[in-house]
């Protein structure tokens, strides 16, 4: 067998990628046997290009789909991408505009056409990245949001929530873009605290002269549009005023004085403007007192008409103008400093207007009332489980959403306004006439949806609905989401709320929602702050599969992950021990990879321990990988690579000199362990492995090893673990002595040594002299059983009396040590085991204590996002040490 000398990811990565394709590998059908595992992918945004952030998503998906596809489930991983409306709305208008050419010049239908175009040459880039990243999508199924079937499904939804008066349209106050130009969900506002103030301005009453109402307001310029001022009911200070009006400053308007919770007689002067047309709360106030809305503000944020001189201005302009006008006339009482949250379009950043307008709504209590139900039946549930906490907290203050987008890239609102008697029809087909006055004259509507609508109906509209499939049947509701925080409400919540609605059943059982990949120094990654890791750089540097196990390998539930070079490389390291251990194996002439056998049946022992930490190693791995817990997993593989498999296992393979066929097996059986976290290196090195006849054509499709109870053999253990003491304490020593002085102790130069060991641990020393010797590089006697008595009786007042002692007697080495391997205690006192049990005690105390230390530790938000990723890491490398020593002092 031949492999080339050097570890190449990069030679053979992408082979796999396109193999795995071409031959189907990953193409689900619901007429397979086995239970079924599906799960959709979130959307990628069709505009964009991979981050790190999918990287890991995708990876921690492609771990649990390949596992699933190994175990022997009807496997599903659904592709595609999302049409994102603003998102792609906005780089293709940009494109234009460096054309010199302005977006709405070009009219709606020229500019679709212009999106098509460039979503036809770019609208790949995620494909091609996810294959190449070693995604195991059934590509067959890629859907993309504004396909016909699930264009289809869009209307369908809309019509039937129409119907059922769930969907409506109104006036209502929205978040406006005044540089998108279209309303935005409230999701769609991100908020941040500014340094803003709080102008006082008194308003005379009429009738009273001398008595005025001052109000406070952090957006004098919306004073313009004051249609009255209220005081609260209980307020005794103003109560004499109820039914007279005040003159509103600049505009010479009388407005009334009306009597409303709006004003709390605590805040400020208890007095409160209210403008309607540029407030949520003044509308709905507003709506209570039957108020004029005067609109003073418009769509792209410049003073309309209805705002006098101001007329035309800038918003900020205008309010600078007010506020020197109110000044010059004496109205302005005060200026304070005052912190104020204000919103900015998530996309462009612009101050978010409150502007009144008329869209589409979906009525969303009643779906959330389902959504809710089922998370607290247990039918859907989050890991980690503090995410439900969230869900409620959102879904039971949920608000209506509005649907409409003033955009002209997406599904098109399937409503259409008749020009003469203004009826408005909801329709599944275009209609031909008005269906209450006959008229030809229809229009359709010129708003879009918002893209989270096709986005909700993602893990049913995928699969064919609404017609009934075979696809639907055999995969919906879908077995998990991998998915991440930040679009919880987004998306998460709305699938709940469409599935229950439209299929009568969950979208998916499970959520996991995984963290966020930071940089060494625990920062996020941003493009101003110069940190950000792109997956397509480092994969081609290190190779897909060292940085996917860079990612596992952090990838703890509820924590976020740290990303850094040395992890990339070290992952890189393991990688190539991984190559140079099959160089090794395929050098030595090596038989078929069919299954361990020895001589008459008896597996030399190495082979027999071997097997038993496989099959520890894939106790832990399933369970691992169905907890989400991929750090487990990653460090679990790794252990057992590195330390178990090459630094132990081929080295005594190498004394041995026989049973190389065995060797190969439990390779073969290490690299299907290892498959879902590094498919590309065990691809490539599989498919050279000597396979029995009718093996499947990939180890994508191979059996991922199972524990199996009659595999363990702790004696096997017991026995090569004395080996490892042994050589570990000899290497130890000559490492000391080393320190100390001279060359003459480096692992060229043979030690001599002396055991004297108990019977239970001299058995197997005896019999692994020659391997012991070769791994130490040592030259070992073994003093009589008489002697150790001796020395046993002379020590006889110490209750810990060790079965084990190493005496180095070498001219340059000078130690003795005690081994802790230990016999079977055959006969023990009372006040022994009494005192033995004492201690024990109090060993376990202290471990669980420390434990619950370390546990406490990585469950404190703060801390975890102060301390740097080092510490984090010790702090976990920890834990895992003491629960391994309770689990062993148990
Ligand atoms: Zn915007
Ligand atoms: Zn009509």
């Amino acid at each position: 067998m031949q492999i080339e000398k050097v570890y190449e990811p990069q030679r053979f990565e992408p082979h796999w990628a396109q193999w795995w394709i071409d031959s189907g590998i990953f193409r689900a059908s619901p007429e397979n046997p086995g239970r079924a595992f599906s799960l959709v992918i979130p959307p990628p945004n069709v505009t964009g290009i991979l981050h790190i952030g999918h990287m890991l998503e995708h990876t921690e998906i492609d771990v649990t789909v390949r596992w699933h596809r190994m175990i022997g489930d009807n496997t599903l991983w659904l592709p595609g991408t999302d049409h994102a409306g603003i998102a792609t709305q906005m780089v293709v208008a940009r494109q234009l505009k460096e054309e010199g050419i302005n977006y709405r010049d070009l009219g709606r239908e020229k500019f679709e056409e212009r999106v098509w175009q460039w979503k036809a040459q770019s609208g790949d880039t995620i494909k091609r990245q996810m294959v190449r990243l070693g995604a195991s999508c059934d590509w067959s199924r890629e859907r993309f949001t504004l396909d016909p079937g699930l264009s289809r499904a869009v209307r369908e939804v809309f019509v039937r929530l129409y119907e059922k008066g769930l969907l409506y349209r109104g006036e209502y106050m929205v978040n406006w873009c005044p540089h998108c130009h279209t309303a935005l969900s409230d999701l769609e506002v991100a908020h941040a605290d500014v340094a803003g103030h709080l102008w006082h301005i008194r308003y005379p009453v009429n009738g009273m002269p001398g008595r005025y109402l001052t109000v406070a307001t952090t957006r004098p310029e919306t004073m313009l549009g004051d249609t009255a001022v209220a005081i609260n009911a209980t307020d005794a200070r103003y109560l004499d005023l109820h039914g007279k009006t005040v003159q509103l400053p600049l505009m010479d308007r009388e407005i009334p004085i009306i009597l409303d919770d709006l004003a709390d007689p605590e805040f400020g002067t208890g007095v409160v403007k209210v403008t309607p047309a540029h407030d949520l709360n003044d509308f709905e106030a507003g709506k209570r007192h039957n108020l004029p809305k005067i609109k003073v503000i418009d769509e792209n944020a410049l003073m309309t008409g209805a705002a006098g001189p101001y007329a035309t201005f800038d918003r900020f302009v205008a309010r600078k103008s007010v506020v020197a006008d109110l000044e010059k006339i004496g109205a302005l009482v005060k200026i304070e400093d005052y912190k104020l949250s204000l919103g900015k379009c998530d996309r462009c950043k612009t101050a978010v207007e409150p502007l009144i307008s008329t869209q589409w709504f979906v009525r969303t209590k009643p779906l959330a009332g389902k959504a809710i139900a089922v998370v607290e039946s247990g039918e859907i549930g989050f890991v980690p489980a503090n995410w439900t906490k969230t869900y409620y907290e959102w879904m039971y203050n949920i608000r209506d959403w509005c649907i409409s987008r003033q955009l002209w890239w997406g599904h098109r609102i399937p409503a259409w306004h008749c020009g003469e008697c203004k009826e408005i029809v909801v329709a599944r087909e275009t209609p031909t006439a008005c269906p209450r006055c006959a008229s030809l004259n229809l229009t359709q509507d010129t708003d879009v949806l918002d893209t989270w609508f096709s986005s909700g109906l993602w893990p049913f509209s995928t699969l064919g609905w609404p017609d009934k499939t075979a696809d639907l049947a055999k995969y919906y509701p879908t077995s998990l989401l991998i998915t991440g925080f930040d679009i919880l409400f987004f998306w998460v919540a709305r699938m709940v709320m469409m599935g229950c609605e439209f299929m009568g059943e969950i979208p998916f059982k499970q959520v996991y929602i995984h963290g966020l990949v930071r940089d060494a120094d625990r920062q996020k990654m941003s493009k101003t702050k110069g940190n950000v890791i792109d997956p397509l750089v480092v994969t081609e540097k290190y190779g897909t599969d060292a940085v996917r196990m860079a990612l596992l390998q952090g990838a703890a539930p509820g924590t976020d992950i740290v990303l850094t070079e040395e992890r990339m490389e070290s992952s890189r390291a393991f990688a190539n021990k991984i190559w140079n251990a099959a160089r090794f194996l395929f050098m030595n002439e090596v038989g078929q990879a069919s299954g361990l056998s020895g001589a008459e049946g008896a597996l030399p022992i190495e082979d027999r321990w071997i097997v038993s930490r496989l099959n520890a190693t894939a106790q832990t791995a399933n369970r691992a990988i169905e907890q989400y817990r991929y750090h487990e997993l990653a460090q679990e593989l790794w252990k057992f690579f590195w330390h178990e498999f090459c630094d132990w296992y081929l080295e005594l393979k190498k004394v041995s000199g026989t049973g190389w066929g065995n060797a190969v097996a439990a390779f073969e059986t290490a690299l299907r362990l290892l498959h879902p976290a590094m498919p590309f290196l065990t691809e490539e090195l599989w498919q050279r492995l000597d396979l029995p006849e009718g093996h499947p054509k990939s180890i994508a499709l191979a059996q991922y090893p199972r524990y199996r109870a009659e595999l363990a053999d702790p004696e096997a253990e017991k026995e090569i673990a004395i080996i490892q003491e042994i050589v570990t304490k000899i290497r130890t020593m000559r490492a000391y002595a080393a320190l100390d002085s001279n060359a003459l102790v480096g692992p060229k130069h043979q030690l001599t040594g002396t055991l004297r060991l108990s019977e239970c641990i001299a058995g197997p020393a005896r019999a692994h002299q020659q391997a012991i010797q070769k791994l130490a590089n040592v030259s070992l006697t073994f003093a009589d059983r008489h002697a150790f008595a001796q020395a046993a009786a002379a020590g006889s007042g110490t209750t810990t009396l060790k079965d084990g002692i190493l005496y180095m007697n070498d001219s340059e080495v000078n130690f003795d040590i005690e081994l802790q391997a230990q016999c079977p205690q055959v006969e023990v006192s009372p006040e022994a085991e009494a005192a033995q049990r004492k201690r024990l005690d109090k060993e376990r105390e202290q471990l669980e204590k420390n434990i619950a230390n370390s546990k406490r530790q990585l469950t404190d938000e703060t801390f975890l996002t102060k301390a740097p990723a080092k510490v984090v890491d010790s702090i976990r490398a920890k834990l895992a040490d003491y629960e391994a020593q309770l689990a062993k002092l148990s």
